[in-house]
């Protein structure tokens, strides 16, 4: 597979060219708004073209796209892309409003292209291991979840995240957009109704909130909390999922690598559940989008995915907004 990288960003250099490239598949072409930068990242990253023109990377022959500029591009970038038939892995949150996300589902659906959210925590061997519990019936009925996603930003990424808000600065559409999609994907289920409070603690702009506290309802009865924070330091982010006959616990569980730990409690104790899949969650959810391509399932994460997470996320800032439980 061929692929054209839409945005001269962090998450591509680090974490999905690498990914990509694992899979062996190859990058014709990068583009970014700065002829600088756009020159500059194609010689770190060893892309051999570049442009500022995005006609010019989508006549390209290339078969997908991968999107990862600030938020509010992804929807003009996307719709161009799809226009131009190709492929769509997108980052999240992937539209600044429903209407943009359903607009870019349903042309991507009429031109039979694959549309992906880079939504990775669902995609590690821990997450899936723990919903495969969950469908067999271990917990069973599963009453409520947890997540504590509270973290440092890095340094490298102290910037429109904390200042801009049209570019769609702030922990929740940053990190609650994950952890909607994660609690989504473990629980079975689409939010009901939630209720978010917010505080800003002074790493960025006072009004861009880096810590929030959400509390949802889903549609099948399963009460559940996140906390998102981009200035906890020594915090190990955990998941915990509680039913009526066993609880479960998820150390490591909202990072960028598969090193989560799983340990249950029910009538028999105590103990660690051992988790075979280490596989890298970008390599895995890059391979699952090429053979989706290939017609052979679907992305662990849709576009419609990326739209229940957008909403989930616009859900939050209405009730910061409104002070009220919202219901979706
Ligand atoms: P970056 O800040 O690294 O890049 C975003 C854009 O900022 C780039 O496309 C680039 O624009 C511009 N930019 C990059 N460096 C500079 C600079 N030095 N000066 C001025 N502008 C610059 O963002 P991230 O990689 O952190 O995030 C990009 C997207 O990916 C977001 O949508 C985010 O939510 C998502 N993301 C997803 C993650 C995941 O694991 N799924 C993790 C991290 C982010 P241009 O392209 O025009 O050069």
């Amino acid at each position: 597979m061929r692929w054209g990288i839409i945005g001269a960003s962090d998450i591509a250099e680090t974490r999905v060219i690498p990914a990509i490239r694992q899979n062996l598949h190859q990058i014709a072409i990068v583009y970014s708004t700065s002829p600088e930068r756009a020159s500059d990242y194609a010689t770190k990253s060893n892309i051999p073209k570049f442009t500022t023109d995005l006609s010019e990377l989508l006549s390209t022959d290339i078969d997908a796209v991968y999107i990862s500029s600030t938020n509010e591009k992804h929807y003009v970038q996307a719709m161009a892309a799809i226009e131009s038939g190709k492929h769509l892995l997108c980052e999240k949150p992937i539209a600044m409003s429903l209407e943009e996300a359903k607009k870019m589902i349903e042309a991507a659906k009429a031109a039979n292209l694959v549309f992906a959210t880079n939504h990775h925590v669902r995609v590690a061997g821990s997450h899936q291991k723990v919903r495969s519990l969950i469908e067999k019936g271990v917990l069973g009925t599963v009453v409520s979840a947890r997540i504590n996603h509270a973290v440092a930003l890095p340094d490298r990424l102290k910037g429109w995240r904390l200042t801009d808000a049209s570019a769609g600065a702030g922990v929740v559409l940053d990190i609650v957009v994950h952890d909607v999609d994660t609690l989504r994907y473990i629980v079975g289920s689409n939010i009901s109704q939630v209720a978010g409070v917010t505080n800003s603690f002074g790493l960025g702009n006072e009004s861009i909130e880096d810590t929030a506290m959400v509390i949802y309802k889903f549609e099948n009865g399963v009460l559940a909390t996140s906390h998102e924070s981009f200035v906890v330091t020594q915090n190990v982010t955990s998941l915990e999922v509680h039913g009526t006959d066993a609880s479960i616990y998820i150390e490591n569980a909202m990072t960028q690598d598969p090193v989560a730990k799983v340990f249950i409690r029910d009538s028999s104790g105590y103990r660690e559940i051992e988790i075979e899949d280490r596989e890298n969650m970008y390599v895995k959810a890059v391979r699952q989008f090429a053979a989706s391509v290939d017609g052979l399932g679907t992305p662990f994460a849709s576009g419609d995915d990326g739209l229940r997470s957008l909403q989930g996320a616009l859900a939050v800032l209405e009730s910061v907004k409104t002070k009220k439980v919202i219901e979706l």
